[in-house]
């Protein structure tokens, strides 16, 4: 069914939906508009990397009545029993807990592990033992590794290049074996640097798009890595949450056990996002002054180019990405300086 069908459906008949790292970015995103949709939304974040704020933003942005639906626990998913107490009486997971980025995996891989594969090995295993079948979780890009090929083709994946890629990999094939042992229905969302509001621009591990615009609100420098002809397919945050709801409500049984490519099926360069940036800075700010980026050296584990082939996702569960990079860029831009000026 297409998106606004479904959408109109859910606004009929409400579901309870659990979102795991609903502290983090994707996951208050998905709160937010799942909670729009009149569903119930049971949550669970350890705020490792997501911030109680987030929490903040999504109450400011329902009304009172669409809040009431919204429970949230605090707990860690590498605790077996909190995922079984988590996913009782739920309907759909979007599981989006996880430590992201690959330099912070390669910084620390057990930690990653700890997240990554065992909670959510402990997730999985928790929705089937409360009879919970829709299962759709976030996998990642990163799985592509070395594979030269463009644009990319969920069925061939090259060699890993970093530990997060190995355990969102891992998380694709526990997926499969649980659709195949125990009848699950789960849907894994292999995501493509992702953007948004409530992305976190500060930190070690921040990701481009809101550091760079956070540096530059800042009057900070910023750092190119490697020659920014480095692409990405960059996604704006309103996309993936798309997927994610149609995943959730699919009823395609091709669907189940599969991993989708979730992006635009565009591709940019590092060059031309920083210009982009610029150019949005300037308009929203009479006074900004442009920057020349610094450049150094390239990243361990980054792949050099990225850009998805989207037609599985398109055939399988009617996904049609709304908001293209530029489009995505706009609002983004215009809720950070919202954001972090309101605060200096
Ligand atoms: P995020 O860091 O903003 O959110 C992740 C959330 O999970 C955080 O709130 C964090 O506190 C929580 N969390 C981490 N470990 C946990 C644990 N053990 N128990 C409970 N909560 C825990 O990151 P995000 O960008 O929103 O990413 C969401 C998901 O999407 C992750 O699985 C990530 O790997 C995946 N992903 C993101 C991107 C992207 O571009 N943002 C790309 C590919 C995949």
């Amino acid at each position: 069914m297409e998106y606004v069908k479904v959408k109109q459906q859910l606004l009929r008949e409400q579901r309870t939906w659990l979102v795991t790292g609903v502290a983090g970015f994707i996951g208050s995103n998905l709160a937010e508009e799942l909670l729009k949709l009149n569903q119930k939304v049971i949550s669970l974040d350890n705020f490792s990397t997501g911030h109680r704020y987030n929490l903040e933003h999504i109450k400011k942005s329902v009304t009172p009545e669409q809040w009431e639906n919204f429970t949230f626990v605090e707990g860690d998913i590498s605790h077996y029993d909190t995922c079984k107490a988590i996913t009782k009486d739920v309907d759909v997971v979007l599981h989006q807990a996880a430590l992201g980025s690959v330099p912070r995996s390669i910084d620390d891989p057990v930690v990653s592990n700890n997240s990554n594969v065992t909670g959510f090995l402990n997730m999985l295993s928790a929705a089937k033992e409360n009879g919970v079948k829709r299962f759709v979780y976030a996998s990642s890009s990163s799985v592509y590794g070395d594979s030269q090929e463009l644009p990319k083709v969920e069925a061939r994946t090259g060699n890993l290049l970093s530990p997060y890629a190995v355990t969102k990999y891992v998380n694709e094939l526990y997926a499969g074996v649980f659709q195949k042992c125990y009848g699950m229905e789960p849907i894994g969302l292999r995501y493509f640097n992702v953007f948004g509001k409530r992305q976190d621009p500060n930190g070690a591990y921040a990701a481009v798009i809101p550091k760079w615009i956070g540096q530059l609100l800042n009057g900070e420098d910023v750092y190119i890595n490697g020659d920014g002809e480095t692409s990405r397919d960059f996604t704006f945050i309103d996309n993936v949450v798309q997927a994610n709801i149609l995943a959730g409500m699919t009823q395609n049984e091709k669907a189940f056990g599969q991993a989708f490519n979730t992006a635009v099926g565009g591709r940019e360069t590092l060059n031309n996002l920083y210009n982009a940036i610029i150019t949005g800075l300037k308009t929203h700010l009479s006074d900004f002054e442009m920057r020349e980026p610094v450049y150094r050296d390239f990243r361990a584990g980054d792949i050099r180019h990225s850009n998805a082939n989207i037609d599985k996702l398109k055939e399988l569960l009617r996904y049609e990405p709304t908001h293209t990079l530029e489009d995505g860029l706009k609002e983004s831009i215009a809720w950070y300086i919202n954001d972090i000026k309101g605060k200096n």
